[in-house]
């Protein structure tokens, strides 16, 4: 049996083919969606999913999440004493909802279409098939997100030179592609996003609105939570969500004992998060300037991703196409429901062909600086020379200048990534060049990027004063597993102490009672801490019946005082 995987940011699913439709397959809680996240407990037992989630609040040096950002690079992340790169925290995503399939299917599942976002280069798109690999899983085919939303809704049964338009705002992230369709094969036409713009933000603008307005803080609570949104995310999203379904909703946190409300209304929301929603509409256009459309050319506008439940995105997705966008299967479901598709088309050997397009930049590409914010001067920035999604070959120039008097030489230091900080972003190389001794500022450099299609990189430099040049070239590789590393990983997973399946939602209702214990104080703290005693003494005891009943129970006790959200 092959099934279809959408390996997300923020969350993860599996779905089979059967019966002659896609059907999702639920982990262990009951749930559709696993969140990608992996912790390892004190006693080295491995932790996935929303247990793990849960454990990234109390104790986020064993836990990790968001790691397909960093797929197809060498950055590892320790999780107690081991360290993890992308691929192997992936494989252990993947091999949960692998197990998750073959308890719900009652056989062994080995084969995979695996979903990836259009723009995966080579690099990211190879770590992704080998976290398939280490998990187990013969990856039958990558499959681009786009493309999967499109199977979900038909696109291959559609006429010859059928266009669809993706919309697809996840946790983190924001792709828009526009696909076509001809004889047999989908084209990803055009794609565009922001790999900074997600639902999330969304949920942090609400925060800040609290902190802001909330009558009850005092300053030192503003101070703390302004420092530390880890004490309200998950009370911000909670509000986002419910205003997806209600024209007000009241955020509520408690913080130390005390509760502080504030009510929102939609409309609140929207003035807040009026700029997130100006910034969805440049990667529309470029996405049908690039594929040569005007918007009432689109056959279909699709929604996919969680963060499209939102009715003003939805709101603004309908005036900008005057028409409705299409969003009959749950927007989070579509990806995984098209990776069956294909799945099952591949099961009957009329899987659809996909033409990718390669010729576009899929990253940024820049040097780090500093910059003067009135006194001061803040250092770590990312300046992207070449910007994402820029047509390669392509040749570009930057100046850049001096910052002490007297500066002899200036160090480079290349980057690739998207993140406005220096440093988060993949390093690529050094290059440094010999300045005549100036004022600070009087001194400057050219620094000229060429990137091929084959992905390397020139690197020039020149001193604008004394002419001097130097140069470098930067091969985009190494950042692939070799045969040993990945032989080496696979020992090092299948040594990870696991807990068994029976005991993952034990493991998640322990983990959130340890998250809520954190957050109370006073009685509630008590109770929490009583709840828990009893837990832990019913799981010794080893009755099975017993166990169900005081999961049950512990169930209904977290669930009375945090509402029973589970995200
Ligand atoms: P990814 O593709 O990044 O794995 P998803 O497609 O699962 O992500 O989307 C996750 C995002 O969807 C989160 O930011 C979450 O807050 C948002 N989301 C989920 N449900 C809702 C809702 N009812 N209203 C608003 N946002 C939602
Ligand atoms: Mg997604």
């Amino acid at each position: 049996m092959i099934v279809g995987i959408d390996l997300g940011t923020t969350n993860s699913l599996i779905a089979v083919f059967r019966d002659g439709r896609p059907q999702l397959i639920p982990n262990t809680l009951g749930d559709f969606s696993t969140p990608s996240a992996v912790a390892i407990d004190e006693t080295g037992k491995l932790i996935v999913g929303l247990a793990a989630r849960e454990r990234a609040a109390t104790d986020p040096a064993r836990a990790a999440q968001a790691f397909k950002r960093w797929m197809g690079t060498e950055r590892t992340v320790k999780l107690g004493d081991k360290a993890f790169r992308a691929e192997e925290l992936s494989a252990l995503v993947l091999q949960a909802l692998k197990a998750d399939a073959e308890a719900f299917l009652g056989e062994p599942v080995t084969e995979a279409v695996i979903t990836v976002p259009a723009y995966f280069n080579e690099a990211q798109r190879r770590a992704t098939r080998t976290a398939g690999e280490l998990a187990g899983l013969k990856v039958e085919r990558l499959l681009n997100e786009p493309t999967a939303a499109g199977l979900a809704y038909g696109l291959q049964d559609r006429p010859d030179n059928s266009t669809f338009l993706v919309f697809d705002l996840g946790g983190g992230t924001f792709d828009v592609s526009v696909l076509e369709y001809f004889d047999g094969v989908v084209e990803v036409r055009a794609s565009a996003g922001d790999t900074r713009l997600g639902g999330e933000d969304f949920a942090h603008a609400i925060g800040k609105l609290f902190i802001e307005r909330c009558g009850a803080l005092s300053l030192a609570d503003r101070e703390r939570l302004q420092k530390d949104p880890a004490l309200w995310w998950r009370a911000a999203e909670q509000a986002k969500r419910d205003l997806s379904e209600r024209d007000t909703a009241t955020m509520g946190l408690m913080l130390d004992g005390r509760r502080a409300e504030l009510e929102l209304t939609r409309a609140d929301f929207e003035t807040a998060t009026a700029d997130l929603l100006q910034r969805l509409r440049r990667p529309i256009e470029r996405a049908l300037q690039d594929a040569q459309l005007s918007p009432s050319a689109l056959d279909e506008v699709v929604l996919v991703g969680g963060a499209t439940r939102m009715p003003m995105v939805r709101q603004m997705i309908t005036r900008l196409f005057q028409r409705l966008p299409l969003r009959t299967i749950d927007p989070d479901q579509a990806i995984a429901q098209g990776a069956a598709v294909q799945a099952g088309l591949k099961a009957r050997d009329a899987a659809l062909d996909e033409v990718v397009l390669t010729d576009v930049m899929p990253f940024s590409l820049g040097v780090i600086t500093s910059q003067q914010v009135g006194q001061q001067r803040i250092g770590d920035r990312f300046s992207p020379i070449i910007e994402r999604n820029t047509p390669v070959p392509v040749s570009r120039m930057e100046r850049y200048c001096t910052v002490s008097d007297n500066q002899k030489v200036v160090e480079l230091d290349i980057r690739q990534g998207e993140s406005p900080l220096g440093s988060d972003n993949l390093h690529l190389g050094k290059l440094d060049i010999e300045v005549p001794p100036l004022p600070a500022g009087d001194a400057a450099i050219e620094v000229r990027f060429t990137y091929d299609a084959n992905g390397l990189l020139e690197v020039d430099v020149r001193d604008v004063q004394g002419g001097r040049t130097a140069s470098t070239l930067i091969r985009n590789t190494a950042t692939e597993m070799s045969e040993a590393q990945i032989a080496e990983a696979l020992l090092q997973l299948r040594a990870l102490k696991r807990h068994p399946r029976e005991e993952e939602e034990n493991r998640y209702l322990v983990e959130r009672a340890k998250r809520l214990y954190e957050d109370r104080l006073g009685e509630q703290r008590n109770a929490i801490q009583a709840w828990l005693s009893e837990f832990e003494q019913v799981l010794d005891a080893q009755d099975p019946r017993a166990i169900r009943q005081g999961r049950q129970r512990l169930r209904e006790a977290l669930d009375s005082i945090d509402g029973g959200f589970r995200f």
